[in-house]
């Protein structure tokens, strides 16, 4: 799985030519890491893979569908939905999507499909679609505060963790750099190296 900063997911994708065996193995695979993360959409720049292809599961459904060279066609009314992303672990985001959605696709034998969605099904295309195009739902949050830091439990439960507010590893770090401020990097212009010495503020600490 591919992670945020990683920068093939901030690629384009390019278009789906060849509907082949290879292509089937691709999206089964994605399928499958897709339902061992609990996600409900993957796209392929998340497993490293610069095609314009996709899958989405609903809770509800058997098997995934798979959509190759997808375009949205059509778009109506909007809605503030709260959505999270397995390359981004531990946010979760408030953005504005829309309710239903027309899309075209091609299967994995290279048929031309359509599909209208909404709600939650609407959501996952428009959000594997951006993927597709090197866009991330961070790109839209409905309001720059409205990223949430998360933790989910073995069971699955989400709890929020106040965003901006460091942990105990990095007010840990923040209490070792204070401590250690009399000793701070200088740059010498004469020599044009940077030295380690002592400054004024070690014998007001003392
Ligand atoms: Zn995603």
């Amino acid at each position: 799985m591919r992670v945020f900063p990683d920068p093939i997911l901030r690629q384009r994708a390019r278009k789906v030519t060849q509907f082949d065996a290879k292509l089937a193995q691709l999206a089964a695979d994605m399928a499958e890491t897709m339902n061992a993360h609990h996600g409900v959409g993957l796209a392929a720049n998340q497993v490293g893979v610069l095609q314009r292809m996709f899958v989405v599961k609903m809770e509800d459904w058997e098997e995934a569908l798979v959509l190759v060279n997808p375009e949205i066609m059509r778009r109506e009314g909007l809605r503030d939905v709260e959505e999270g992303c397995l390359s981004l672990p531990g946010y979760r985001g408030m953005v504005s999507r829309s309710e239903r959605i027309r899309v075209r696709y091609q299967d994995l034998t290279g048929k031309q499909q359509r599909l209208r969605a909404e709600c939650m099904l609407a959501q996952a295309i428009e959000h594997e679609t951006d993927h597709l195009n090197g866009i991330l739902y961070i790109d839209h949050l409905v309001a720059h505060d409205q990223l949430f830091r998360i933790h989910v439990n073995e069971d699955g439960d989400v709890e929020y963790l106040p965003t901006g507010e460091p942990d105990a590893a990095e007010l840990e770090s923040a209490a070792q750099r204070m401590n250690s401020r009399n000793v701070l990097p200088q740059f010498d212009p004469s020599s044009g190296r940077t030295a380690t010495r002592q400054t004024d503020d070690a014998t007001v600490a003392d």
